[in-house]
């Protein structure tokens, strides 16, 4: 919002159900009240795989209410959107083919080595019109150098750009997308299996729905934010688990994100016990 001159304060945020998913009678209501004060609701941007906890949006339901009202949909699937090359994991992100707009970066899951962010916009035109420029310096010609209708630059801000595609078309080629989304779907059922060994354990509690690859947990003790930083901090220092903090409802909560393609349920084991270890000695010592 910012990039686009539009600014945050013209952004809207609108509040989450229990499962993360954008409230759909709240958007409507949003879209009704700044059309009522004059205000020009003009874009959706919905979520396929959110940063915090992999939760998804009613994407098909977004459809139909940018439809209804007129607006471009666009949908940030950063690292969810790729669970569409997944058989199991492609239900989550129906709707998405009826977006404006996607953005995704295939150097999360589909491993293609940074950076590799793209952006697919349905109207050509459009996208074209956003960003070629006419400077005198990129004057086409009908041959030579400055052929060709669409540059590289025209679709994007920068001028000079790294050879993106290549890198990604290599990763597709080597590896094919039935293994990416293999790889996908394991850290999907290692996430899960990680939900199993906390649920059972009454030190821990879950404080997501796991959607996706991602476990967001907290110890059930109290003073909890700061003995999750300190677990966190205690296991990044020993170099064997690498889980981040975030803040979910106000509190620091764990969060483990399993994106590697080498990461197995023996490893989710392996952290756990990690984990368990790691958490008594700190409630021994904030306690
Ligand atoms: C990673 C991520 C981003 C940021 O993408 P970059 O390519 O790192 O700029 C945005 N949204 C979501 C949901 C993400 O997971």
């Amino acid at each position: 919002m910012d990039l686009a001159g539009i600014g945050t304060d013209n952004l809207r945020l609108i509040e989450t159900d229990r499962q993360g998913a954008m409230a759909l009678d709240q958007l409507e209501a949003a879209i009704a009240s700044d059309r009522q004060c004059g205000r020009k609701p003009f874009l959706i941007v919905a979520t396929a795989g959110s940063v915090n906890t992999g939760a998804f949006d009613n994407l098909s339901a977004l459809a139909e209410i940018a439809q209804h009202n007129h607006l471009w949909l666009h949908v940030d699937g950063a690292f969810g959107a790729l669970a569409v090359l997944s058989e199991q994991l492609r239900p989550r992100v129906a709707g998405i083919e009826r977006a404006h707009s996607i953005a995704f970066d295939f150097h999360k899951w589909a491993h293609v080595p940074y950076d590799a962010g793209f952006l697919l916009a349905r109207d050509s035109r459009a996208h074209y019109e956003t960003f070629a420029s006419s400077a005198a310096y990129l004057t086409r010609l009908p041959r030579g150098l400055g052929a060709g209708d669409v540059w590289p630059c025209d679709l994007g801000p920068d001028l000079s750009r790294g050879f993106r595609a290549l890198k990604t078309w290599f990763t597709f080629q080597v590896f094919g997308a039935e293994r990416i989304a293999a790889c996908m779907l394991e850290n999907c059922r290692a996430a899960e299996y990680l939900g199993e060994r906390l649920r059972a354990c009454a030190l821990f509690e879950l404080c997501a729905p796991i959607s996706l690859n991602i476990v967001c947990f907290s110890v059930t003790a109290a003073q909890r934010d700061e003995i999750n930083a300190e677990i966190v901090m205690e296991l990044h220092t020993s170099g064997r688990a690498a889980p981040s903090i975030t803040r979910l409802n106000q509190a620091r909560v764990i969060r483990a994100a399993i994106v590697n393609h080498r990461t197995s349920i023996a490893d989710m084991d392996e952290f756990f016990e990690l984990l368990v270890r790691t958490a008594e000695v700190v409630l021994a010592r904030v306690g």
